[in-house]
């Protein structure tokens, strides 16, 4: 099946004791054991439910991978994917991404001996590699600068030094890019962003292909418990049927709003891979079949960035991505406050930096929305 059929029928495809074309919420902690020493396959929730395993069947075959594991948000996932590791361990990661990946690597994995490098350019990962370095975790692209990391040379150098190579892949989505395919070993998800895709849940995936890697995830995932509710996974499974058709239009509309926003007078910098301009422009035409929904810019400094965010109508202002709706953050002081001062300096997340995640709105309304927005906000030029 292509993806676009896989997205409705992958995983379990509806309830095969009923004919039910959804699969139930199993809304239940426990199962009745038939008799001493049997059970049904299900003995308890946190280590296994039916509605939790249809969503982990699901995501695990449209991302090209043989086992999917669901939890409660995409930190809990990657704090799942991040115990695979023990004191003494290094992971080398992207020098921007997710705030709160950070913040978990850097405030709490730490403390327990985890260390980590940030890493400028993962062309030149080998360099950066030490007997104590267990891994590389990357986004591709970067939250919130758009960077693209060429996921193939960096788990090819990963590999040939015992590496385990990590990929966030919230941005692209299994629908633009499958990172096991590119050789990552493990795939991780903010199911909360586009895969749900309507703002109405909390949710983190991982996918792995390989049986060894699964089965010591699964024993995380049932020894630390922070799996996904039954009601989740169903809003999950049903966000994700629809993911095709969202992203195309997500696409649309983000590479309309990036071209025009490139010319005009009052942004200094667009961040969007599909830009012609942007550095990473051919590598992620090679390794992703689209540029995503999410693109950041520079105001230029006669915009007062705090009067343009107030006087965004249509576009809401809030924290997260991959809704539906369009919604704009301020990097510095939300997902991202969590990073150094000095670090977001260096890689240009200024206070004069905004993420918008383009909506599947008419896009017209969206670019006017910011235009207006824009002309509200400009610095009166005194003479
Ligand atoms: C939101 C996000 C996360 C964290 O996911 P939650 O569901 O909010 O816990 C991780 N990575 C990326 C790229 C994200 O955008």
């Amino acid at each position: 099946m292509n993806i676009e059929s896989l997205l409705l029928h992958g995983g379990i495809d509806g309830d095969h004791r009923t004919g039910a074309v959804n699969v139930p919420i199993y809304q239940t902690s426990t199962y009745k054991q038939p008799e001493f020493g049997r059970h049904s396959g299900y003995e308890y929730s946190r280590t296994g439910n039916p509605t939790r395993e249809a969503l982990e069947k699901l995501i695990a075959d449209i991302e090209g991978g043989t086992h999917g594991f669901a939890f409660a948000s995409g930190l809990a996932a990657i704090t799942a994917v991040l115990t695979l590791f023990k004191s003494g361990d290094k992971v080398l990661i992207t020098n921007n991404l997710y705030g709160g990946t950070f913040r978990v690597i850097d405030k709490v994995f730490k403390n327990f001996g985890i260390t980590y490098d940030i890493i400028d350019d993962f062309d030149k990962v080998s360099d950066n590699i030490d007997a104590n370095t267990k891994a590389i975790f990357v986004e591709s692209p970067t939250n919130p600068l758009l960077d693209v990391v060429d996921i193939k040379k960096a788990s090819t150098e990963a590999k040939k030094h015992g590496l385990l190579t990590i990929v966030d892949n919230t941005f692209m989505t299994p629908y633009f890019q499958n990172p096991l395919t590119l050789g990552a070993d493990i795939v991780v998800h903010s199911g909360t962003k586009y895969l749900g895709g309507h703002s109405d849940l909390v949710a983190g995936l991982v996918v792995v292909n390989n049986s060894e890697l699964a089965e010591r995830l699964h024993f995380i995932q049932n020894a630390t418990g922070g799996i996904l509710q039954p009601f989740d996974s169903f809003l999950l499974i049903r966000g994700i049927k629809t993911l095709a058709v969202r992203m195309d239009r997500h696409e649309e509309n983000a590479r309309y709003i990036a071209s025009k926003l490139n010319s005009n007078p009052n942004i200094s910098k667009v961040y969007y891979p599909g830009l012609e301009s942007h550095l990473g422009h051919e590598i992620q035409k090679e390794q992703a079949k689209g540029f995503g929904g999410v693109i950041a810019f520079k105001l230029d400094s006669n915009i007062d960035y705090i009067k343009f965010i107030n006087n965004l109508e249509l576009v809401t202002f809030g924290e997260s991505l991959g809704g539906v709706e369009s919604l704009l953050c301020h990097p510095a002081t939300m997902t991202h406050a969590a990073l150094p001062a000095e670090l977001r300096e260096r890689i240009g997340i200024t206070e004069n930096l905004v993420r918008l995640s383009v909506g599947i709105e008419n896009k017209d309304d969206i670019l006017k929305d910011i235009e207006v927005a824009i002309d509200a906000a400009r610095l009166v030029e005194v003479d």
